[in-house]
């Protein structure tokens, strides 16, 4: 039997699901520029497969076409490989699709960049549910758990780094058979194709192994949740961080603060983004280690923002170095373009309104009640898919982050998620997230 070499071309969409098309090797040259033909539609193809709702119909063509700054060619063992391109939708012209997630980014790091002349570093923090393992009381961080994937985090780190990115850690994580994979930051568009390619690498390695890396924020209504983390810091032109002031409250600069004001003003809107699906809303909940309330915490992971630790620096350029920024409400039903564009947004319009932090509350935030919670300035984030867009549709500004168009069409095809689950109790929506994640 002959084979001829494909490369697949994809776009993280809003799903949060890599979808696209292959073509043959030889046509390489002419497929960077033409990529391969999209409909409108494509772009409303629900988690679960069916078009449930589209304003675009049936009429229309685009072009996905692969960027070369994010190509993945990885072999493996078995004599198979990975290989595909991350890439845009474009109109038949050339031009950007104003409803193509990637560009969602795109134009949140334009606005950054007119608004702060700066740029963002981040890194994603991924935790996902290995199948290959069994699921042992006390495993939990334990080195034998570790010893039994050793062969399945070291196959993921070197398809990680194969594919262009820098693997930080792995390790056994507190859920049962839970693990997160960490890597090195890196700057714009790249931060977020390196968090498909983490994913990708994660079911490709585990797909080898006869597995699956089960990516969906939980699998049961009462279990541990699977997060997506965005680290983060601002940069200047030079590539030098521009969020840290160690002389100011949080160690923020005064760009930062109205950066992480604007993140925490917009946060319940921007969960209908980060936290995209219906069971996201199971994860944000108490004593889960998930963010609950619009808070900003020092070195606090029940926080929704954390400043996080620097780590024995060496220097204060070490320190500047290190500092940054998590954004937790977050996972991976959201497509990173968007889930880091949205926060882009937000931040940027902190920035642009000099919006300020509220004084540093005297007491711990979770000795407080409620309304002393809500004094200190935090709310509680929505507590439903449904709740999260109907703010998101009610925040002005989410119209010219979206286009009129593309916000339109999300809201539809969030709202058709939400109807195709009715009936259905939280363990089968768990179990449904969980097939297709
Ligand atoms: N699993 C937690 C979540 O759902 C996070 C645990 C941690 O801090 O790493 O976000
Ligand atoms: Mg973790």
């Amino acid at each position: 039997m002959q084979r001829e070499d494909l490369i697949f071309v994809g776009i993280c969409d809003l799903a949060g699901l890599v979808r696209g098309k292959a073509f043959p090797a030889r046509e390489s040259a002419s497929r960077m520029r033409r990529g391969v033909g999209f409909t409108h539609s494509n772009i409303m193809m629900s988690a679960f497969g069916p078009i449930y709702a589209t304003p675009f119909g049936t009429e229309g063509d685009l072009m996905l076409v692969p960027d070369e700054s994010a190509k993945v060619q990885v072999p493996f063992d078995d004599g198979s490989s990975e290989r595909f391109f991350l890439g845009d939708l474009r109109t038949t012209d050339g031009a950007y699709w104003e409803c193509c997630p990637r560009h969602f980014l795109r134009r949140a790091l334009d606005a950054l960049q007119e608004a702060a002349g700066l740029n963002i570093r981040a890194a994603f923090e991924q935790e996902f549910v290995y199948t290959g393992v069994e699921d042992r009381p006390g495993a939990t961080y334990a080195l034998d758990l570790f010893r039994r994937q050793r062969g399945f985090g070291e196959a993921l780190m070197a398809a990680i780094r194969q594919a262009g990115a820098s693997p930080d850690s792995f390790l056994p994580e507190y859920g049962p058979r839970q693990f997160e994979v960490t890597v090195a930051p890196a700057t714009g568009i790249r931060a977020a194709d390196e968090a498909v390619i983490v994913r990708e690498m994660a079911r490709a390695v585990a797909f080898r192994l006869g597995h699956r890396a089960i990516f969906a924020p939980m699998l049961t209504p009462q279990g541990i949740g699977n997060g997506t983390h965005i680290h983060f810091s601002l940069t200047d032109a030079s590539g030098a961080q521009a969020t840290h002031d160690p002389a100011r409250p949080y160690g923020l600069s005064s760009v930062g603060e109205s950066f992480a004001a604007g993140v925490l003003h917009h946060m319940p809107a921007l969960a209908a983004i980060t936290a995209p699906s219906v069971a996201s809303y199971f994860r944000l909940t108490p004593n889960r280690w998930a963010p609950t309330w619009t808070n900003l915490g020092e070195h606090d992971r029940g926080a929704s923002l954390r400043v996080c630790p620097v780590f024995a620096p060496e220097s204060a350029e070490d320190a500047a170095a290190q500092f940054n920024l998590e954004y937790r409400v977050c996972d991976a039903a959201a497509s990173p373009y968007m889930a880091l564009g949205a926060l882009v947004f937000a931040g940027t319009d902190g920035i642009r309104r000099g919006f300020e932090l509220p004084p540093r509350p005297g007491k711990n935030f979770w000795e407080m009640s409620e309304p002393e919670r809500e004094a200190v300035g935090a709310r509680m984030l929505p507590r439903s898919l449904g709740e999260a867009l109907g703010l998101l549709s009610a925040t002005p500004q989410a119209k010219e982050w979206f286009g009129d168009r593309f916000l339109d069409a999300y809201l539809m095809f969030k709202r058709s998620e939400i109807a195709a689950l009715d009936g259905l109790d939280d363990a089968a929506i768990c179990t449904r997230y969980a097939e297709v994640y």
